[in-house]
């Protein structure tokens, strides 16, 4: 017999290995690993399908080495979707397949679970935990936390909260203050104190119950599009649903983006449904992840929250899927396999016939296309929830602004506004999307520019480190007191980051506590835990902030919110330059206001009359929408036509050029076969938009059709070529499916 094996590496089909019997050896299934040799290294693959014949030569074929798995781990269903997903998005099998696997799998681990380990102070701690000096941060905040619960914390509580924590935890050991607690996998988080805290439930409103109905009456495999305003308790309908689908005996898969991904978002989903909630996050231990993905496709746990990759967790079974913020860009991944886990977890309900629900206040334009062209259904809620308003939005004109650049940005108009509000005690937000203090250091007396070595892009000077920083490679370097070309002292910031605003803000309104919330502040989860919790809490009368601010996040106290610097989104030469921008708007335009005080949302601009601004300001995401689809189509850009983006960098300038220009000439050479109706075109290569980063030429080539089965074959025929180009070991190169970032 022979079996068809997914490996890991760049083998566009599964290779054949054969099972020779021995009397006593176990029979590989589908769905199940086996281990392999592959030249010379040992690799768990997963078997695709078994054959009494091959297509390769016999004696050329090695026999696998064990059988891993006696059950399937994937069922004929998840395999389905790994082939769809390798199929669509021009990915290795192998590597599709691994991506699906907790890494304890990939590296041949039984798929099985035992127990998890669990952390607790002892007595002796609660007596000498004064013995710790008191400069000894770390062990003070582990202590301190191990104390503050009564029953063992989760390693990945533990993590989220104090980061680094395994060595000191290993000292405490050694001095007899904690001690590991071997517990079932999974139920110590549900059961904290032994029972799940019962939350109240919110009664549906008449439209959150609308859209239960609706999703409820969907026989089989139905596409929803929950368009719901900031605040309108899309959750809430979500958590409807999921009830509704247990109680059927059936499961529920529900993906958000990784900040939205909080504990208490699982703690509000296992209050409301009463029962533990599997988790899959990157803050995960391999261990936790392996049990999260355990107990679902054993069937133990009915509801898996998770993130990206959570999409291709098996199911005993499936009833139901959500996706919520769907037009979030954490649902693409951008290296490696570039699969979009919402495009995939549509199919998935597809293959399953179940329903798939698509959250979002601002959806992407693709996604709102298929719900006017009913290819979706269409369901909104328009109101918020519990009474409170939307805030208003306008443009706040800062042309013939003369003070704009000494005062970081920030026009008179908005000074004199964040002034009123105030002293009205209410709480003022300020976004900006560009962190550190400015985005060029430049020498007022001979033209210096701090640029990076490896990129060619300006180094953004970050006062907070007194450093440059390349925001586009990570390299970092001490900040020069004097021009390093002419050692003049008149070095000037230009522009304006987060910190710029900050230090503005102080300097105008002392008496009103500031608060920058952007990746320089929030570097690990419990930090952004904690300055969340601190812009929530009014503490801080002014928040400024990148977009880290725009997510999830309500902040009640805030009335009124002013967007800085957004015109850059207007020129862009990526398509969806607007579409982000208008999402932006609307989602930091949504953390503000409550029931009495309703909020005030100004954007700053030097383009009042742009027509896309005015539609979004005065009518409308949906409205906003409708004319920026139009404009797609009349260019022919998605999603009126589809594209795949061809990568290649190298670090000579010539390879990645050469490379991608063979793949074009081989394209164009077959594209007579296709009639005129597919519009099969291929732009470039043309370098990309940032020619050179870390150090590597980058070049691009876009390939484009009005039909995407005509365009994945078109590809599809040629992928062997690729492969075996001359120069494919040689180049950095990738296929990126429905590209998302043009860059
Ligand atoms: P969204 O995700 O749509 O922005 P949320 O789900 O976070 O909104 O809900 C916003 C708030 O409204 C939450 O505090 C939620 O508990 C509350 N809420 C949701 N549905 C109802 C309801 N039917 N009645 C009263 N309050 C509700
Ligand atoms: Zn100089
Ligand atoms: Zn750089």
């Amino acid at each position: 017999m022979f079996v068809r094996v997914a490996v890991p590496g760049p083998f566009l089909t599964p290779l054949d290995y054969k099972v020779s019997y021995t009397g006593k050896q176990i029979v590989p299934v589908v769905g199940g690993r086996v281990s392999i040799y592959l030249r010379g290294r040992k690799l768990v693959g997963v078997v695709m399908a078994t054959s009494q014949t091959s297509e390769v030569n016999e004696h050329k074929i090695q026999p696998i080495q064990s059988v891993i798995d006696v059950k399937p781990i994937f069922s004929e269903l998840d395999l389905e979707l790994l082939k769809w997903a390798a199929y669509y998005y021009h990915e290795p099998i192998g590597n599709v397949v691994h991506t699906a696997m907790p890494k304890r799998l990939r590296e041949g681990l039984p798929a099985t679970m035992e127990q998890v380990t669990n952390w607790q102070a002892t007595d002796l701690a609660r007596e000498q935990k004064d013995t710790i000096r008191s400069n000894a941060v770390l062990q003070n905040l582990l202590m301190e936390f191990l104390l503050k619960h009564s029953h063992p914390v989760t390693e990945a509580a533990l993590t989220a909260r104090v980061s680094g924590w395994r060595p000191v935890m290993k000292r405490f050991v050694e001095k007899g203050w904690a001690l590991p607690v071997k517990k079932p996998c999974l139920h110590e988080r549900a059961t904290e104190n032994g029972t799940i805290p019962s939350d109240q439930k919110h009664p549906l409103n008449e439209q959150q119950q609308k859209a239960v109905d609706a999703v409820m009456a969907a026989e089989g495999f139905e596409a929803f599009l929950l368009q719901g305003v900031t605040g309108s308790g899309k959750t809430e309908t979500y958590l409807g649903m999921i009830e509704a689908v247990l109680a059927k005996g059936q499961q529920a898969l529900v993906l958000v983006p990784e900040i939205g991904l909080t504990p208490q978002t699982v703690a509000r989903f296992e209050a409301y449904l009463q029962q533990p909630v599997a988790v899959m996050h990157s803050a995960l231990s391999d261990k936790e992840r392996h049990c999260a993905w355990y107990m679902m496709q054993s069937g133990q746990v009915k509801v898996l929250l998770g993130t990206r990759s959570a999409v291709f967790t098996p199911f005993q079974n499936l009833g139901l899927c959500i996706l919520d913020e769907e037009h979030d860009l954490s649902f693409k991944q951008q290296d490696n396999f570039r699969y979009s886990a919402r495009d995939c977890l549509v199919r998935r309900a597809q293959l399953a016939k179940v329903p798939v629900v698509l959250g979002s206040a601002t959806p992407s334009l693709e996604t709102l296309h298929n719900a006017f062209s009913r290819r979706y259904r269409y369901l909104q809620l328009t109101q918020r929830a519990g009474g409170a308003s939307m805030p208003s939005i306008s443009l706040l004109d800062i042309r013939g602004d003369h003070q704009l650049e000494q005062q970081a940005g920030i026009s008179t108009k908005l000074k004199d506004l964040m002034q009123q509000h105030l002293q009205a005690d209410g709480q003022v937000l300020l976004f900006l999307n560009r962190r550190g203090f400015a985005p060029v250091q430049i020498c007022h007396d001979c033209g210096w520019q701090a640029v990076c070595q490896s990129c060619d892009a300006n180094m953004t000077y970050h006062h907070q480190y007194r450093e440059l920083k390349c925001h586009h490679c990570g390299h970092s370097q001490q900040a020069p007191q004097n021009c390093p070309a002419c050692g003049s002292a008149n070095l000037m910031h230009q522009g304006q980051g987060t910190e710029k605003l900050e230090a503005m803000v102080n300097h105008w309104f002392p008496d009103y506590p500031a608060l920058r919330v952007d990746r320089d502040t929030t570097k690990t989860r419990s930090q952004i835990e904690r300055v969340t919790a601190q812009a929530r809490s009014g503490e801080a009368k002014i928040l400024i902030g990148t977009q880290m601010l725009a997510k999830g996040h309500h902040f009640p106290q805030v009335t009124l919110v002013a967007m800085i610097g957004l015109d850059q989104g207007l020129f862009s030469c990526d398509f969806r330059a607007a579409e982000r921008m208008a999402q932006l708007i609307v989602q930091v335009a949504g953390r503000a206001g409550r029931a009495d005080k309703s909020g005030e949302v100004v954007i700053q601009t030097c383009q009042p009359q742009h027509p896309l601004l005015n539609t979004l300001v005065d009518q409308g995401y949906e409205a906003f929408a409708r004319q920026a689809l139009t404009e797609r189509q009349l260019a022919m850009l998605p999603p009126d036509s589809f594209q795949i983006m061809l990568r290649a960098e190298s670090n000579d300038p010539q390879s990645s050029w050469t490379f991608l220009q063979d793949i074009q000439q081989a394209l164009s050479a077959t594209v007579y076969d296709y009639d005129s109706e597919t519009e099969l075109a291929a732009f470039g290569p043309v370098a990309a938009p940032m020619l050179r980063k870390q150090g590597r030429y980058r070049y691009q080539l876009l390939l484009q059709a009005r039909q995407r089965s005509a365009l994945h074959q078109w590809l599809g025929n040629l992928e062997s070529h690729i492969y075996a180009h001359s120069l494919v070991n040689l180049v950095r190169w990738s296929i990126d499916v429905d590209p998302q970032d043009m860059s």
